[in-house]
């Protein structure tokens, strides 16, 4: 025993100490100085179709090669074909935003290279995130019915998708024990939700074998800002109920993505208990905002309904991937999920005391998410995040204001959180063009955003709600101060000035 030298002495071991020490500090080095630079790339990568394959080797290398030659072609051939979503002139989509603390919370966990499926096979990642839930709960101020001191509990996925998969999952298990429904009823199984939700329920609803004629996308207006009507829900249940189907789960979003909407969480979770249907709470991007007392009533009604999820890879200074999801009757989630093959048997499962993950989710492999979410909120403490909440909330209304003060321009859905949707106002249109509809005006906001983008220097994208063409200025990056957001409103003007008189030319 213990003849074996493993002593790792080659510099050929993948792991050499020494040789990790010295690399790691190379990479560290050089994303510090890819942050200081970010602001010299163009944000929207500008490669053509098939850049990299043509720069690129044919077939791997048969030897080693050093990490200073690997980081030399990150420099000439990665980034340029990267759209910098940390750089502060990055206003598109939902912002990813990523953080120091985010960053060695990601190294320590790929250092340890864990895989928690169950509590026995790394104690602590499933501790640590039972706690780091347990502490968002609280600062969410989520029900205590959510909490693992209740029946409740939660569990870090890896995209919003993931959490509408295994709740639809969760919610069908449990209609077909409860009622009198069968396998073989799953086709009368009827999904709710808005226009305005997130096109993922759709994907999720076909993972789980959900009909696509039984998604009911119920059709909102812009006169009542975008929220899922209770009277219409209720007409389109009552309508399926009638017709023999079956209602099954209802996706509510706070923070739409089109336009930051939030559905009225309580009405229509009552709604939901009549027809014994599960609720779903997705506030994946604005869920972060609610940390602040400020922003939490948006809330209001969670207590209302099974589930809820938000994505701290948004908003909420913390990378790629990470959704947190809470559900109120934990059982519901793993008794639809649970396996128990004999490989995995131990005694710390058998006693029923400790949570195994791998019945929370899809996969049964798990990175230790937590150890990147603690590392977060221990860096930055509560008051750092609500801080970066605010900052961001105040950049948007700074913006927001500059818009309402010019005539050139309509803000076309209240600004909830730091997102701001607006166009080139029709009236302003009106002024310069021999003739003008709503179509010019959504041409004119298209081409704006067109030659925004085309600069180089910012980057935004686009809604298009009951027929009107929307610029979406989502302010969020890590990197933002408020010089970049006047840039911005400098080049909106500039731009748009110069369309506007070229209008009759270009039409
Ligand atoms: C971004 C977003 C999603 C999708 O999140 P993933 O984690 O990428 O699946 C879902 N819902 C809303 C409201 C979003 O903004």
């Amino acid at each position: 025993m213990g003849s074996h030298n493993v002593e790792p002495t080659s510099m050929m071991n993948p792991l050499y100490p020494e040789e990790f020490r010295r690399q790691a500090h190379l990479v560290v080095d050089f994303l510090a100085d890819y942050y200081s630079n970010i602001e010299k790339y163009p944000v929207c990568s500008q490669v053509k179709p098939g850049y990299l394959t043509k720069a690129m080797p044919k077939s791997a290398p048969l030897q080693p090669e050093p990490i200073e030659t690997i980081l030399q072609d990150v420099q000439k051939h990665i980034i340029p074909g990267i759209t910098h979503w940390q750089s502060p002139g990055f206003f598109g989509y939902f912002q990813s935003n990523g953080s120091t603390g985010n960053f060695l919370g990601e190294m320590l966990l790929t250092g340890f290279n864990t895989v928690g499926f169950n509590w026995l096979a790394s104690p602590a990642a499933t501790e640590l995130e039972m706690v780091v839930m347990e502490w968002l709960l609280k600062l969410l101020q989520l029900p205590k019915s959510f909490s693992f001191s209740s029946d409740g509990g939660g569990v870090i996925h890896g995209s919003t998708c993931e959490s509408f998969v295994c709740t639809l999952i969760a919610a069908r298990e449990k209609k077909l024990s409860q009622s009198r429904v069968e396998r073989d009823d799953l086709g009368k199984l009827v999904v709710y939700c808005s226009d305005q939700t997130h096109f993922s329920l759709q994907k999720a609803c076909q993972v789980v074998g959900i009909s696509p004629n039984n998604i009911r996308s119920i059709r909102t207006r812009r006169s009542m800002n975008f929220q899922l009507s209770p009277k219409a829900l209720l007409m389109a249940i009552e309508s399926d109920v009638k017709a023999g189907l079956i209602p099954l789960y209802i996706c509510l979003t706070v923070g739409t993505t089109p336009t930051t909407a939030v559905d009225p969480l309580l009405t229509l979770s009552d709604i939901a208990k009549r027809f014994h249907m599960w609720a779903h709470v997705d506030a994946a991007y604005a869920g972060s905002a609610c940390i602040c007392p400020e922003f939490r009533h948006f809330l209001n009604g969670v207590e209302g309904v099974d589930s809820f999820s938000f994505n701290p890879h948004k908003w909420f200074l913390t990378t790629l991937d990470c959704c947190c999801l809470w559900v109120k009757e934990r059982i519901d989630l793993t008794k639809a999920l649970s396996n128990d093959p004999e490989l995995l048997k131990n005694k710390a499962s058998d006693t029923k005391k400790v949570v195994d993950y791998k019945d929370w989710q899809i996969a049964l492999s798990r990175r230790f998410r937590a150890m990147k979410l603690w590392m977060v909120i221990r860096s930055y403490g509560v008051t750092g995040l609500q801080e970066v909440i605010r900052k961001h909330v105040k950049l948007a209304k700074y913006f927001e204001a500059l818009l309402f003060a010019d005539n050139k321009f309509e803000v076309v859905v209240p600004r909830n959180f730091a997102m701001v949707c607006f166009r080139v106002s029709p009236l302003a249109l009106a002024t310069v063009a021999n003739d003008s509809s709503n179509e010019d005006s959504n041409r004119l906001t298209q081409t704006l955003l067109e030659s925004l983008n085309g600069s180089g220097v910012v980057y935004m994208t686009h809604a298009v709600i009951e027929g009107v063409y929307v610029i979406r200025v989502a302010i969020g990056s890590t990197l933002i101060e408020e010089k970049h957001v006047s840039m911005l409103w400098d080049m909106v003007q500039e731009y748009a000035s110069n369309l506007l008189a070229n209008f009759n030319n270009i039409k």
